[in-house]
């Protein structure tokens, strides 16, 4: 049943040395290398950034087929069961997975609700289904409905699917409640840590170079691209929807999936520039307001993030307080300031520097999203949490603030362009930089 379509089949870069490679440009540095045929498990990387230019090759669609229906039935099993349960001064509460809208909602909280179970269950069920939907088209070996466009939506999606982080969040709830209540773990907790581990392997499993070629023909557009030089000093762009390489003249859109492109987004730092600030206001707020109120024998006690931290310092937990610390004060400030100093560099690209600037873009937009640990922290506490006036958690306004500055800097990380990082003129990989082969190696 498998459909298998060698990548090297219909290459259409020719170099004096070599057979037909294909042309792809890394979306990271702009550079253009020549892509050879993968063997199964095999990637390649961008010889100039280090940057992945394909996942590890992966012909058998039945794979992540399968995989994408575990999880998305790992996922459904997490709103069966029972999540969590609290007791306290002899009453308790059991929470579901689902209570989280109901309780939010109920303490006007609805914006927390939607955001946690948008990125802990929303976006990953979405991801999943469109998954399952594409590799059936592949394995049917016939074209469904819309299958290009639902294609496109997959990967932006990726960075928003957080029930990694969610877990990390809901372990800090618990261990912040641990002394106050008794704490019970139940089925349906367990189903959602099966389905964090069987997302991450099914997303591991995905390659997209395999994917888009079998979905959508590459088109015959390439033919005049060099491998070996950046991409923009010969008016070539790479799609960001199917990473094709083509010939900007050509128009406006990609001519395998139609996505819009821009051949150099110099104006798109003023975007980022405008998200910085935005999220640099929400911080205040985000500081000064309560994230969340405890009540406890009828007096109420609100805490920001710095107080929550000495709170947990004084507490005598402070593997949790550095948690907390790391991901709510020193991530986002760091992140705001990191992007800012790329977005004043970036207007001068520096050959030596390229590869530093690169890493540092790399390491801030990967640890961004963990700041999202104390938001779903507030989130399970204010579910779980609610014996009323004998004991309760509500949110309070600063975490709306706080999941503001977050999900800004996320954006403001997503506009930034980082092929101005480097200069049309930078050859900085060696002197081989003509045959531009991909570093090749193996992974799991
Ligand atoms: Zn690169
Ligand atoms: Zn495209």
């Amino acid at each position: 049943m498998t459909t298998s379509i060698s990548t090297s089949d219909k290459s259409d870069v020719e170099t004096p040395t070599t057979a037909r490679l294909r042309a792809v440009v890394c979306r990271e540095c702009d550079w253009v290398a020549a892509l050879p045929q993968r063997a199964e498990g095999q990637r390649a990387s961008c010889p100039r950034c280090g940057h992945h230019l394909t996942e590890a090759a992966q012909r058998d669609a039945q794979k992540p087929l399968a995989w994408a229906i575990a999880t998305l039935v790992a996922l459904g099993l997490v709103f069966c069961f029972s999540f969590l349960s609290f007791s306290a001064y002899g009453v308790g509460h059991v929470m579901a997975f689902g209570d989280t809208w109901h309780a939010l909602t109920a303490d006007d909280y609805g914006t927390l609700a939607v955001v946690m179970l948008a990125f802990t269950a929303a976006f990953p069920a979405l991801y999943l289904s469109v998954l399952i939907y594409l590799c059936s088209a592949i394995q049917l070996g016939r074209p469904l409905p819309a299958q290009v466009a639902l294609a496109r939506t997959l990967r932006p999606l990726e960075p928003w699917m957080m029930s990694d982080v969610f877990i990390v969040g809901v372990l800090v709830a618990l261990i912040k409640i641990v002394s106050l209540a008794s704490i019970q773990v139940h089925t349906g907790f367990i189903a959602f840590c099966v389905f964090s581990v069987c997302m991450l392997r099914t997303s591991q499993l995905i390659d997209w170079t395999s994917l888009w070629d079998r979905l959508a023909p590459r088109p015959d557009a390439s033919k005049d691209i060099r491998t070996g030089m950046s991409a923009r000093a010969q008016g070539v762009v790479a799609c960001r929807g199917c990473d094709t390489a083509f010939v900007a003249d050509h128009g406006p859109r990609c001519p395998r999936c139609n996505k819009r492109h821009r051949l150099h987004r110099i104006d798109r730092v003023q975007l980022t520039w405008a998200l910085l600030a935005t999220a640099t206001l929400a911080y205040i707020p985000a500081n000064l307001y309560p994230v969340l109120l405890t009540t406890q024998l009828g007096n109420s006690e609100p805490q920001t993030i710095a107080g929550g931290v000495l709170h947990l310092l004084h507490a005598g937990d402070w593997p949790i307080a550095a948690v907390i610390f790391i991901a709510s004060i020193v991530v986002p400030i760091s992140k705001i300031a990191a992007l800012g100093w790329l977005c004043v560099v970036a207007r001068r690209p520096h050959a030596a520097a390229s590869h530093s600037r690169m890493r540092l873009f790399r390491v801030t937009e990967k640890i961004g999203r963990w700041s999202m640990i104390d938001v779903f922290v507030v989130a399970t506490l204010a579910t779980l949490v609610q014996a009323g006036s004998l004991m309760s958690i509500s949110p309070g306004p600063g975490v709306i603030a706080f999941g503001l500055v977050v999900i800004v800097t996320m954006i403001a990380a997503h506009t930034f362009d980082t092929r101005l990082l480097w200069s049309d003129r930078t050859h900085t990989w060696g002197p081989a930089e003509t045959s531009a082969y991909p570093a090749h190696h193996s992974s799991a």
